[in-house]
Formats: C-alpha cells, structure tokens, sequence
C-alpha cells in the first residue's frame, strides 16, 4: 500500500479560513466538510446574484424548476455566503494562499465589476466548487478514445473508438447522478463480456427487459431509442 502522505502534504480545512467558490452543491459538501474538520470560518462566494425569495413566477411558471433562493444543509450548520462576487486573485507567501481578492459585479451576465467594491479576506484554503468540465483528459489523449464536444468521452453502447475501451458513467455523460453512475456501470459491464466472450454486440438494456414488456426498442420503451451496438465506434445512446 502507498505510503500515507506527510502532515504537511495533508490538505486540511482544520482552524484555517476556508473559502468556497461556488454556490452549488458541490460548494455546498465543501461547506459542510470544512466544519467538520474544524475550520476556522467558511465563505461560500457565488459569481450569480442572489435569487428571489419566492419563485418568480414569469422567470419559471409551473412545472419548470423555480429559481428561488435555496440554503444548504451546510449554511445551516454554519458559514457566510455571498452573491454576486468576482474572484480577481489570490496572494500568499512561500507558495501558500492567505487572501483571497474579489469585487462585487451586477449579478447577471455579463458580471460587469461594480466599482470601488474591491475587497481582500483573510483565505487559507480556496476550494474550487464552480462546475464540472470533463474528465481528465491527458488518460483520454494517451489512449486515443474519442470526445464528444464536451470533452466527455464517446461510448455509445459503452464502446469507446478504441476497441476494448469502454466508458460509463461521468466520464461518457458528463457531470451526473450516482444512480445513472450505477446503472452505466452494470448496463457497461454485461457489454464488456459480452466482448470478452466473443458474443456478437448487444444493446444492453434487452438483459433488463426479460419478463417485462419493457423490451428496449419496442414502442414500450418510450423515447429511448435503441441502442447502436458495437465494440468500436463510439456512436450509439447519447448521454
Ligand atoms: C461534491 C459532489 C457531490 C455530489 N453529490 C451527489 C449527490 O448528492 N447525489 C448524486 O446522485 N450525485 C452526486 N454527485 C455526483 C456523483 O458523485 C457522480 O455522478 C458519480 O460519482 C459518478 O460516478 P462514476 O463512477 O462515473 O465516477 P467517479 O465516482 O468520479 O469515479 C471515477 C473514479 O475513477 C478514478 N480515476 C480517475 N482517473 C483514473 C485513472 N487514470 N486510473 C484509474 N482510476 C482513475 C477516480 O479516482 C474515481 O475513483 C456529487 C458529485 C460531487 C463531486
């Protein structure tokens, strides 16, 4: 097993100012991770203003998501937030942050700076919470798979344009939900050996549907389409 890192190489929220960029759930974890490891005060900053209160009903009517304001279970915990903030920079010593620099914008795009609201706090750790891109793409350049415009990686049926490479999950859909996570995983693992075992290529969802009138494909199965099949090719059930 790889050897624990140092204690200086652990990265610890524990009696520093923490500062979460990022007004999302993902910034809202780091919120309530930081207390639990004893920070000594959390911000949460977001770039978008603050939202209503109530739902604005000509801005999103029923059924369409209300954008009104939410807080997290963490700011309940405890934490300052604020909106409408642009990061402009981050000083420190010897390679370690201490401040964090921003300046109040309009709220709305194109987040035009507000002037003479410049503003420094004390920051000992920044954890970035701004938004999934892709995945890591120095793996997905080495082995030559294909991307999708995202930067996601191409998997149809879970076959990436590398025969023998296959995706599921994040990395193929982008930025998701554990249950998608868990169904990509079992749906790419009965393609796999289907591979391994020298069987011709299979939408996957047609295992799911034995017993059920579900079959992938038929007019049941509503507006998934079927799935292109193949080991090499990438093309297939987009995410
Ligand atoms: C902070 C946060 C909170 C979230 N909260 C929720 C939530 O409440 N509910 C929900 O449904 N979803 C949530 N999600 C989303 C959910 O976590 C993901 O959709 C899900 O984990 C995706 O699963 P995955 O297996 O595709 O990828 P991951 O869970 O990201 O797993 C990928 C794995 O691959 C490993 N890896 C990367 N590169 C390599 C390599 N070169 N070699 C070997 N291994 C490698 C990584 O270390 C990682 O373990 C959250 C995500 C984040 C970041």
């Amino acid at each position: 097993a790889p050897a624990p890192p140092a204690p200086d190489e652990v990265i610890t929220a524990a009696g520093k100012h923490v500062i979460v960029i990022g007004g999302g759930d993902t910034g809202a974890d780091c919120v309530a991770h930081a207390h639990r490891e004893g920070a000594a005060s959390v911000t949460q900053i977001e770039l978008v203003g603050e939202p209503p209160r109530n739902r604005p009903d000509d801005r999103t009517p029923w059924p369409r998501w209300p954008v009104k304001l939410r807080t997290s279970y963490a700011l309940e915990e405890g934490g300052e937030r604020d909106f409408a903030i642009s990061t402009t920079g981050l000083s420190g010593v010897d390679g370690e942050v201490r401040e964090i620099h921003w300046v109040k914008n309009t709220g709305e795009p194109p987040f035009a700076p507000i002037p003479d609201t410049e503003e420094a706090r004390p920051a000992e750790l920044v954890l970035l919470a701004m938004g999934f891109l892709h995945p890591e793409q120095e793996l997905l350049e080495a082995v030559g798979v294909n991307r999708d415009p995202r930067g996601n990686v191409k998997a149809g049926a879970y076959a990436t344009s590398v025969e023998g490479i296959f995706a599921a999950g994040d990395a193929r859909r982008g930025q998701s939900l554990i249950v998608w996570a868990i169904n990509e995983g079992r749906q790419c693992a009965r393609v796999v050996d289907r591979y391994l075992s020298h069987q011709t290529p299979r939408d996957p969802r047609e295992e799911l549907a034995v017993g059920s009138s579900l079959r992938a494909g038929s007019s049941e199965a509503g507006a998934d389409p079927p799935l292109k099949a193949t080991y090499a090719g990438g093309d297939g059930l987009s995410g």
